[in-house]
């Protein structure tokens, strides 16, 4: 007996930053396609540049359970958004979103005029901790979104016991001593911790506050990653000690990908918050198979010009061709002392090529590309995995620091330069990836590249989860 009487209907938030913002509404997509109702509650900022510069909208209109609400973040529309804002960001969710937010939902939730279904779910990011208590007001079960590595997720969840142990924070100088997270002691160096775990990585919510939003995480009804169990298991099963229902789902922009080749519709999904420069596609076709080394770091890390001259003179002289993002608001400094130094981009030749910002999916999968010098984001190292392109390591903050160290030591898909920035390192680096150590990395990338396909195709793991992510979904509105 079918005891389903209401329509599931789930109401996502997104933590308003591209990377979130994007495997977010992958997630929405999927849910659509399984004819789950989805409001995708936007701030103001990212649904501003969602509709200037991507093609949401006309994707989405094919969908009719689904629409867009938008939410204030506190911040006026031209606040920067770098990482040197990122608390700003957090601070204007905290103090104005999420008072809005519960306004919002108790005005949604009691309404007897409102004609749109009624909600059964929230999906949250795990930045947008907030939403548990105003899931708590509305009666709604709250499921949360990681859109970090399990990895990363699993070293944050540890940080009461390594405070406890007198691990965290950290003493002392040696960044390459050993720290215990659980199942990664042998190889985690202190260097390796994520967010405020490492002393410097100041453009992060304080330790406390770190502790206190992955706790309140751990409590949800459920738990969705954005990775899958042939990466991530070991690491998995131990967040599913915790967390029963964790759903790896990932790679969501793979996943979606191959939902979508099994229809007629042909249409990019492309999610992105800036006008994308596709004059790289034309150059990337003029270049040998597997020359180019595509250089990227995301949209919120931040660069000196030192490092950015350290980074061409490596670039350089290793010799091998590449295509570089250098976005305008990637230097630090005030407006004027933002230009990318004229001499480097004329100094390019046609071994080189600039844009301030590429339609990355599309580049990473190009076959001229063979190798990726990233600041290891997730959503950047999973968009390299599934192309299986080897990676060189520069992380800037957050989980990229732990992320970094699983690339290389763990998943051997390429090489860590954390905390280095010096042309001499990143040539050889360069010359690492591209010649020297290139037969292993590929070896490597395209055993995890052929993973990801498994695993995103009927029977494989993130399929199967997510077969039972919609399920939960189901029973939940029963
Ligand atoms: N991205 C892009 N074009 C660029 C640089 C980045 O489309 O020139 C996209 C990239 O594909 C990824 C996202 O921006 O999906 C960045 O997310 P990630 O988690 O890698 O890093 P973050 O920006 O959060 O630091």
């Amino acid at each position: 007996m079918d005891q389903r009487s209401v329509s599931p209907h789930v109401l996502i938030l997104p933590f308003p930053i591209q990377g979130n913002v994007n495997s977010m509404l992958k997630l929405a997509e999927l849910l659509c396609l399984a004819g789950i109702q989805v409001t995708f509650l936007n701030c103001h900022y990212p649904h501003h540049c969602l509709l200037s510069y991507s093609n949401v909208q006309a994707r989405f209109s094919r969908y009719p359970g689904f629409r867009f609400e938008t939410i204030s973040d506190g911040l006026p529309m031209e606040h920067p958004r770098t990482a040197e804002q990122f608390l700003d960001i957090v601070d204007g969710v905290k103090t104005t979103t999420a008072p809005l937010f519960m306004e919002m939902m108790i005005s949604w939730c009691r309404s007897t005029s409102d004609t749109r279904p009624p909600l059964t779910c929230i999906i949250a990011d795990e930045l947008m901790t907030f939403a548990t208590d105003v899931a708590n007001e509305v009666g709604l079960p709250i499921v949360f979104f990681c859109a970090i590595s399990a990895c990363s997720f699993w070293a944050y969840c540890s940080f009461p016991q390594l405070i406890e142990a007198g691990e965290v924070p950290i003493t002392g100088d040696d960044m390459d001593r050993l720290v215990s997270v659980p199942g990664m002691e042998g190889f985690l160096r202190r260097r390796d911790l994520p967010g405020s775990g490492r002393v410097n990585d100041a453009a992060y919510p304080g330790l406390q506050n770190i502790v206190k939003i992955f706790q309140q995480v751990q409590r949800a009804h459920a738990l969705v990653i954005n990775t899958f169990d042939d990466l991530e298991g070991p690491v998995l099963s131990q967040i599913r000690d915790h967390c029963p229902r964790t759903y790896a789902v990932g790679p969501l922009h793979a996943h979606l990908k191959s939902k979508l080749a099994s229809e007629t519709s042909t249409s990019q999904s492309s999610n992105s918050f800036r006008k994308e420069d596709k004059s790289c596609i034309p150059w990337l076709d003029r270049q040998p198979p597997k020359s180019v080394i595509y250089v990227s770091f995301g949209s919120l890390a931040i660069i000196t010009k030192d490092e950015l001259r350290e980074l061409w003179h490596g670039l350089v002289n290793s010799g091998s061709r590449f295509l570089w993002v250098i976005r305008p608001d990637a230097l630090v400094g005030k407006d004027e002392e933002r230009q990318t130094p004229a001499e480097l981009l004329e100094g390019t030749n046609d071994r080189g090529c600039v844009v301030g910002w590429a339609p990355q999916e599309e580049v990473m999968q190009h076959p001229a590309v063979g190798g990726f010098l990233t600041h290891s984001g997730w959503n950047s190292t999973l968009e390299s995995i599934v192309a299986g392109v080897p990676m060189i390591c520069w992380p800037y903050f957050a989980d990229q620091q732990i992320n970094s160290r699983f690339v290389s030591h763990v998943w051997k898909l390429g090489m860590d330069m954390k905390d280095t920035c010096d042309r001499v390192t990143v040539e050889k680096m360069v010359r690492d990836l591209m010649e020297e150590k290139r037969a292993e990395f590929m070896k490597a990338a395209d055993t995890m590249a052929t993973s990801v396909k498994k695993s995103v195709s009927e029977g494989g793991s993130s399929y199967c989860n997510l077969g039972s992510l919609i399920e939960e979904i189901r029973l939940l509105s029963a």
